[in-house]
């Protein structure tokens, strides 16, 4: 399961699938995580420099976080996207089509002067979470999203 949570100043990901349950995140900032609240993590209970440090101590890669720069991700899906805006303009966007119960994310690109922030993967994690909250099952064809997921 993938999910982000987001405030206006950082974005963090989650992959459960890879949590070892070694609660580092959780001695590390329990005012913000929180095993069996929902939900589990809360990012407006603490201050960004604190939840990155206690990210930084996941063993597993479960968690990762990132600063948001001003860009804000969104999704589309009237365009069957997610996109990522600054300053109103869209400096990126992952682009999936669904077919019955599965969605296939073709295509993920960032403008390459805004590499490098994690908005790619901003962009994928928020395509995937809608998805597999809509119980569908998730084709990373785009060769970034195969590698991330
Ligand atoms: S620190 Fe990482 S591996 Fe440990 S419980 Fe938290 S998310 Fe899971």
């Amino acid at each position: 399961m993938h999910r982000l949570y987001e405030t206006e100043e950082i974005t963090v990901f989650w992959d459960s699938d890879r949590c070892r349950h070694a609660k580092m995140c959780v001695t590390g900032c329990p005012e913000v995580f929180e095993f069996g609240r929902r939900p589990w993590i809360d990012l407006s209970r603490g201050e960004a420099s604190k939840i990155w440090q206690a990210i930084s101590r996941c063993p597993s890669g479960a968690l990762s976080i990132t600063y948001n720069h001003d860009v804000r991700v969104e999704l589309d899906e009237e365009n069957s996207r997610s996109i990522a805006l600054l300053d109103g303009e869209i400096i990126g966007e992952c682009d999936y089509s669904d077919q019955g119960d599965s969605r296939n994310i073709y295509h993920t690109e960032v403008m390459p002067e805004y590499g490098g922030k994690g908005i790619a993967k901003r962009l994928v994690y928020k395509v995937v979470e809608a998805a597999e909250r809509a119980k569908k099952t998730v084709i990373p064809s785009c060769s970034y999203a195969a590698k991330l997921l």
